[in-house]
């Protein structure tokens, strides 16, 4: 048993190795990706589930590698936060985002608001506000196009801070959404004490409603909930007709997910605004 333990322990401490190894690496990678401009950022449309017009749409970071392809956020983000530079790639999307929304107004393009995730470490910095401010008057696109989604674990152990940061934010005209809610440790001591614009309903929720009777219970009440809060309501990772049907019924005001559209490239995306669906 004793050898066996010793075994384990090996074999534990060479996996922990590698994988230290690995994110090493693509720490590197992240800041030549920064020098080199590798990144590009989709959207993914938000729409009223009324009229299923585009209201909206969520800025995602993508990262085409120049040998390893695609890696997608869900692995270089938490990487860049350990390693400090989720600032700069913050500074990156809110730039091209900003660009973007230019070059569309200086075209007469029709345009809508832009949703823009920023991590818990970059929006406790305390140049956020700054940066942000900068780069939007650089681009001369105004704060009230721009809603910045946050998670719970940005004001987990600040709560005072994040009061303060968000009260700043919105006297510039930013909006707030709280994403991924109903995840994580988001209470509703919260909802009371941020004065956020947008509840964005977690993915986990959405995915069973039409089966799950307890996930249609949970949904249709934090619907309920935003309402009475007057909060705008949006269901992520919505993929079927039926979740649409069901999600309409209980008065959620904006679907976001595949059934609607991917995550796409700016040109897609300028096409889809355009013609709709
Ligand atoms: P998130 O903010 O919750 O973004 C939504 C994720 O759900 C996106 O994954 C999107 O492609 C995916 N999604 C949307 N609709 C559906 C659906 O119907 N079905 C399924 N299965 N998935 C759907 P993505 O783009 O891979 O991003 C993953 C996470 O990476 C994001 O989760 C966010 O936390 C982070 N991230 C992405 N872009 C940025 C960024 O620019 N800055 C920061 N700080 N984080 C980002
Ligand atoms: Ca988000
Ligand atoms: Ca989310
Ligand atoms: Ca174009």
């Amino acid at each position: 048993a004793k050898q066996r333990g010793k075994n384990n322990y090996q074999l534990f401490s060479q996996s922990m190795g590698v994988k230290t190894q690995k994110s090493y690496s693509i720490e590197q990678d992240i800041r030549k990706a920064l020098l080199h401009d590798e990144f590009a950022v989709y959207y993914q449309p938000r729409v009223d589930a009324a009229t299923g017009e585009i209201v909206s749409a969520e800025a995602l970071i993508r990262w085409q590698h120049p040998e390893k392809g695609m890696i997608p956020p869900g692995i270089f983000i938490p990487i860049a936060e350990e390693a400090g530079l989720i600032t700069e790639i913050g500074d990156v999307v809110a730039t091209k985002v900003s660009q973007q929304l230019r070059q569309w107004m200086n075209e007469g393009a029709h345009i809508c608001p832009i949703s823009i995730n920023v991590s818990a470490q970059g929006f406790l910095k305390t140049d956020l506000i700054m940066n942000l401010v900068s780069i939007l008057e650089t681009a001369q696109i105004s704060p009230t196009l721009i809603e910045l989604e946050i998670t719970e674990s940005s004001y987990l152990n600040n709560m005072g801070l994040v009061i303060e940061i968000i009260a700043e934010l919105k006297k510039h005209g930013f909006r707030i959404a709280l994403d991924d809610f109903g995840t994580g440790y988001s209470s509703l001591t919260h909802l009371r004490e941020l004065k956020i614009d947008t509840l964005k309903i977690d993915r986990s929720f959405i995915r069973n409603i039409t089966e799950n009777k307890q996930d249609e219970i949970i949904t249709s009440s934090v619907i309920q909930l935003a309402q009475g809060l007057n909060l705008k309501v949006v269901a992520e990772g919505v993929e079927c007709q039926d979740q649409l049907e069901l999600l309409k019924e209980k008065g959620c005001d904006q679907i976001q997910g595949y059934l609607f559209s991917k995550p796409v490239p700016t040109q897609e995306f300028e096409d889809l605004l355009k013609q709709g669906f």
